[in-house]
């Protein structure tokens, strides 16, 4: 992970522990600082137990993740994640790092690890993004190709102003994309302090 957990990574792992829970699945954060493992953001910290567990360690050194049954997430794989998959891995690793726009391909500091590795389209997600997707297709079985994305979304931040998210997302029920519970208030706050910056 990003050597400092801000607010908006903060929101992404507290949306992807909520989700472990549900699906019973369990969430590594590794590769944190060690600094930072007993200082985690108050509002993630409750999840540590179940789903969450933190650790400065790699992930290779986790006894429980046998690295042939490990699929890193990786926009430039050469294969695409399918439900089929689901009998092929037991372990996904994503990259804990924010996007970028454009992206720096980030990702390639895992492939050191020489885990076998899949992509979900080359359009790149946020991380909860990802993990939500990759859920959708090992957990409910439902093709790449199946899931309602919305690409590249503008945003209203008030009255005059929009702004446009470099990403894909999984798109809601309400047909706008899914995220993270606190986001677009944390993007909103974000855009009026860069406008204040500005003057
Ligand atoms: N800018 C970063 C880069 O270029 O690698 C992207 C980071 S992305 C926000 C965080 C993680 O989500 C990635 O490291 C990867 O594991 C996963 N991810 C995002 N989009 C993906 C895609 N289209 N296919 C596979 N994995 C993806």
């Amino acid at each position: 992970m990003e050597p400092e957990m801000g607010a908006w990574s903060t929101l992404e792992y507290i949306a992807i522990s909520t989700e472990s829970a549900a699906s019973g699945s369990d969430f590594y954060l590794t590769s944190v600082p060690p600094s930072l493992v007993g200082d985690l953001p108050e509002s993630l910290r409750q999840y540590i137990g179940a789903p969450l567990k933190v650790t400065s360690h790699e992930v290779t050194q986790l006894s429980e993740v046998h690295a042939d049954r490990v699929c890193l997430l990786d926009p430039q794989a050469e294969k695409e994640l399918s439900p089929a998959d689901a009998e092929v891995f037991d372990a996904f690793v994503f990259g804990g790092i924010l996007g970028d726009d454009p992206p720096r391909d980030r990702t390639a500091e895992l492939r050191k690890y020489g885990y076998q590795s899949r992509q979900l389209g080359k359009l790149q997600m946020t991380t909860d993004t990802a993990v939500r997707a990759t859920r959708m297709v090992i957990e409910e079985q439902q093709p790449l190709a199946k899931i309602p994305y919305v690409d590249y979304p503008e945003l209203k931040l008030n009255k005059n102003e929009s702004t446009q998210m470099p990403f894909r997302y999984v798109k809601g029920k309400d047909g706008e994309p899914y995220m993270p519970q606190g986001m677009l208030e944390l993007i909103k706050k974000d855009a009026d302090k860069s406008f204040d910056d500005f003057f």
